[in-house]
């Protein structure tokens, strides 16, 4: 509290600013992390349903910090996304993610939908229409092999833009996904103009479904919108078995989870992917 006004001296304590210093150290080494080779994505399997068999790869990003060892997304993306890193990180993320959707594919693997998630930040960058074309080009992935998951609240910043830029997308021909629905502003109204095909329930939900009544009637509400709104519905942090026949008989499309397989690294996803293939 060095130049700021006489009232703000009020909140100064020292744990504070231990934390803001702190934050400041964790921003510093993640601004390196990129050149470091320090940021890893683990693929967790997307599974249809009715075959059972693996249809798809969500990316999700670890940082394996050189200083402090493994750290969770949860506690990184919220600091890359206020400093403004989220940009690099998340070209980073895109054009690796859909680099080794090709390298399964060359495998002679059979092709699936990699999906990558997007913050709201990188929603609301000007040329992530440019950007992408650039990716796919580059790495030469088709953008029907390509989904992004982007949340309720990213959409409702600013709707209107919102609606005109996943148009675009969808236009490309690159799949949309609602993340953790349910758990945002409700955008029921807009629901029906986003160019989106895949609700994803989020886990919260799944979690109660099958030992909270509210859990369950949430549940089989979006299903059942999500169906006659032509929409796939994807569900995730599915553990149990009872989870995940509870949504099969609500007709719920794909899923993911814990009781399939968590998040591995791409070998792993090898692994999985030769063993579930079908002849
Ligand atoms: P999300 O997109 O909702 O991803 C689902 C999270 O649930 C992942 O956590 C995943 O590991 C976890 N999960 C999957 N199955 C289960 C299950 O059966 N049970 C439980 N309890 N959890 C399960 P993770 O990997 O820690 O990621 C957390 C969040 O960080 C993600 O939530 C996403 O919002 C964000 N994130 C991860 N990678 C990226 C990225 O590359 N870019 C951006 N912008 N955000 C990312
Ligand atoms: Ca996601
Ligand atoms: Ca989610
Ligand atoms: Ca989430």
């Amino acid at each position: 509290a060095k130049s700021v006004g006489r009232n703000t001296y009020a909140h100064y304590s020292p744990a504070l600013e231990a934390r803001a210093s702190e934050r400041l150290e964790m921003r510093n080494q993640l601004h390196h992390a990129i050149a470091r080779n320090e940021l890893i994505l683990h693929y967790q399997p997307k599974v249809s349903m009715r075959t059972g068999e693996i249809i798809g790869a969500e990316a999700l990003i670890r940082w394996n910090s050189a200083e402090r060892g493994m750290i969770s997304p949860a506690q990184f993306i919220p600091l890359a996304e206020e400093s403004g890193l989220i940009v690099p990180i998340g070209e980073w993320v895109l054009r690796s993610a859909c680099a080794q959707a090709m390298r399964w594919q060359r495998l002679g693997l059979p092709p699936m939908i990699m999906a990558v998630n997007l913050s709201p930040r990188q929603f609301r960058q000007g040329d992530l229409r440019e950007r992408l074309r650039q990716i796919l080009a580059d790495t030469g992935l088709r953008p029907e092999h390509l989904e992004l998951e982007v949340t309720e609240s990213a959409i409702m910043e600013n709707a209107a833009s919102a609606i005109r830029l996943l148009g675009d997308i969808h236009d490309m021909g690159v799949h949309l996904a609602i993340d953790d629905f349910g758990t945002g502003y409700s955008s029921l109204a807009y629901l029906k103009q986003l160019p989106v095909s895949i609700l994803k329930v989020d886990q919260s939900f799944v979690k109660g479904l099958t030992s909270e009544a509210d859990d369950a009637a949430i549940v089989t509400a979006i299903i059942a919108m999500a169906k006659s709104l032509r929409l796939a519905v994807t569900a995730e942090g599915v553990e149990t078995l009872e989870q995940l026949e509870a949504l099969k008989k609500l007709g719920c499309d794909n899923y993911q989870g814990y009781f399939f397989s968590r998040p591995v690294p791409a070998g792993e996803f090898t692994a999985l992917l030769r063993h579930t293939a079908s002849p």
